[in-house]
């Protein structure tokens, strides 16, 4: 079976082409740049312009024209509705145009499940940090249970913000990450509340030193002090469910010095640690076709509609193996975690 998946959700206009058997075939995408931010009208207006674009491109990289197509499968929430809309309208005209079925999917679980296809981890602690969602996650009992998330908003959005005021335009992060390169550390607040993060004041606080700190500072200041609050609560949940695997996901996994802190929180577990490679962190269209090709072949069928708010622990995960999911955190190994992990040392860091 070959997918073509879809993706509109927020900044990106995404198209992937994928096999059931998980060789991706093309990743084509067009993203929306400003220096506002995301005006949705606006981004909505993007996606029309570069829709037909996208697909062509596709199509073209794949070597393939709608007719080799199986399935097709878009992006139906969280997002920007007038974004949501787009993706929705031109999968349902191109699923009616080519007689092809149709599959909705969430673009959360789709970062996820894209991250076990391109690292190899099977049964990892999820660390979804990515513009709108930071969560941290565990497969478990026929879901995505959030062992974690942030109280107020996603880290990308929180470095976009704090960008914005410095004059860094969107997206900020990774202009935020060369900033930081040449930095120095300032204190900034520390916000972790049991397994939960909370970002906004920590944003507050860097944006109140704006023009009396160097900005190199503060990007550093602020990478070091979000990442290490990412870094505890992924440690914690490693140490709470005696998993061997931590696997970043989302846009924010490009950050080169998130994943640095985060192989060597694991090294130290004696957990695998993988990020998702780099053309697959951000929005793009090969994870919702992954993710189409799960859940089409599982049985999932779903009208197209859109759903803004649906949140990563409402989708059964009927694809993920039950054996490896329903002991997911009932288990109580014999031996104390650290004795057994060191038993079974896998290479530390990928
Ligand atoms: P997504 O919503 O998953 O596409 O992720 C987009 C978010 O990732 C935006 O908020 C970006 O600022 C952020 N981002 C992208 N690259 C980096 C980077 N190198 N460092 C920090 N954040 C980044
Ligand atoms: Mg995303």
């Amino acid at each position: 079976m070959i997918c073509l998946g879809i993706e509109s959700t927020a900044h990106t206009f995404g198209v992937g082409i994928i096999t059931s058997e998980g060789k991706i075939l093309a990743n084509a995408r067009d993203c929306y740049h400003s220096v506002e931010g995301m005006i949705p009208n606006e981004v909505k207006a993007h996606h029309e312009l570069v829709k037909e674009h996208v697909l062509a491109d596709a199509l073209q990289k794949a070597q393939l024209t709608m007719n080799d197509i199986d399935l097709i499968a878009f992006s139906h929430g969280p997002g920007l509705a007038p974004c949501l809309h787009v993706g929705k309208n031109f999968a349902e005209n191109l699923s009616k145009e080519h007689n092809k079925p149709l599959l909705g999917v969430n673009h959360c679980v789709a970062h996820l499940t894209i991250g076990n296809l391109t690292t190899g981890l099977q049964d990892p602690i999820y660390l979804y940090v990515s513009g709108v969602n930071t969560q941290l996650l565990v497969a478990a009992h026929g879901r995505f249970r959030v062992l974690g998330e942030t109280l107020d908003i996603g880290l990308g959005n929180a470095l976009d913000k704090f960008g914005r005021k410095a004059g860094l335009g969107f997206p900020a992060g990774p202009k935020m990450e060369q900033q930081a390169s040449t930095g120095a550390y300032v204190e900034l607040p520390y916000a972790v509340k049991g397994m939960d993060v909370s970002f906004a004041g920590i944003i507050t606080a860097a944006e109140r030193k704006i023009g009396k700190i160097p900005l190199p500072d503060l990007c550093f200041s602020l990478q070091e002090t979000c990442f290490a609050m990412l870094a505890e609560v992924a440690e914690r949940a490693l140490a709470h469910t005696r998993k061997k695997e931590l696997l970043l996901i989302g846009g924010v996994a490009a950050n080169k010095r998130l994943i640095q802190m985060l192989a060597a929180m694991s090294k130290e577990r004696v957990a695998t640690f993988a990020a998702v490679p780099l053309e697959y962190a951000g929005d793009q269209g090969v994870m919702i076709a992954w993710q189409g090709v799960l859940e089409y072949s599982h049985g999932r069928r779903t009208t197209p509609d859109i759903h803004p708010y649906e949140r990563t622990d409402e989708i059964d995960t009927n694809w993920i193996n039950a054996s490896s999911t329903s002991s997911s955190l009932a288990s109580s190994p014999q031996e104390p975690p650290d004795k057994k992990a060191q038993k079974s040392a896998r290479s530390p860091c990928k």
